[in-house]
């Protein structure tokens, strides 16, 4: 039996194995996405029960097998037990899971996707702001830990940072007033751009604390929805329930 390690993590998925226990994959901050058995969860009094349930998250005790890690044992800080109770929260929360396994990998260190899950379910907790708005926001900085974002903090084409309004799909970026003129894509609202810069750079603790008008969010909606898309090759099964 290997040494015992501490994983800080959260449950991303959780299904039955065998007659007594469960296997989960978790998001972990020192081995990135792992996957677990947990001997005996299902066991009515197994003190382990509720270290397996989707989106709980707290240090999880386990050694290393050969394809597996196994739990022996689990403090779990935050179940994020109100996100069940509604139908809405679920499909987004379902999602922001769904979408945290997508874009990691075992082995690699995920800290920052981990924070932005934990502070992403606090948010769609809180009710302080419109839940599409929470997804496109989860999804921007996705693809920025992700390293595949789009530049939006100079012109593509000069390097001004000044004036920037049209997104173009194809180079990806921003470009000024001046190098934007004939070309196609989207003119961008002012506060567009600044919401999309938010986003990418804010720090976590701050990400989920501004407001959009209407048209600001129809664009963001729209650019971030298509930018997202084209890095994800087959679609998520929660997916088919957002609005
Ligand atoms: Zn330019």
């Amino acid at each position: 039996m290997s040494e015992r390690t501490t994983l800080t993590g959260m449950v991303l998925k959780s299904a039955p194995s065998g007659e007594y226990d469960r296997r989960i994959v978790l998001l972990t901050r020192e081995k990135g996405k792992v996957t677990a058995f947990v001997r005996g969860a299902r066991r009515p009094k197994s003190a382990l029960q509720a270290a397996t349930g989707l989106f709980a998250f707290g240090s999880f005790e386990a050694y290393e097998g050969k394809s597996a890690w196994t739990i022996v044992k689990a403090e779990i800080r935050e179940h994020f037990l109100d996100i069940a109770k509604d139908l809405d929260l679920t499909i987004y929360g379902s999602y922001f899971l769904e979408a945290a396994d997508y874009f990691t990998a075992e082995g690699d260190e995920a800290s920052d996707q981990l924070n932005l899950l934990y502070v992403t379910l606090r948010a769609l907790l809180k009710g302080q702001m419109e839940l599409p708005l929470i997804r496109r926001i989860y999804e921007l900085r996705t693809l920025y830990y992700n390293g595949t974002y789009p530049e939006v903090f100079s012109c593509i084409q000069c390097g001004k940072k000044e004036n920037l309004e049209r997104f173009d799909f194809y180079s990806h970026g921003l470009f000024c007033a001046e190098c934007g003129k004939n070309r196609k894509g989207i003119r961008l609202e002012k506060a567009s751009v600044y919401a999309l810069q938010f986003i990418l750079s804010a720090p976590l603790e701050k990400l989920y604390s501004f407001r959009l008008n209407e048209k600001v969010f129809a664009q963001i909606d729209q650019m971030i929805n298509r930018i997202f898309q084209s890095y994800v090759d087959r679609p998520f099964n929660s997916a088919a329930f957002l609005p």
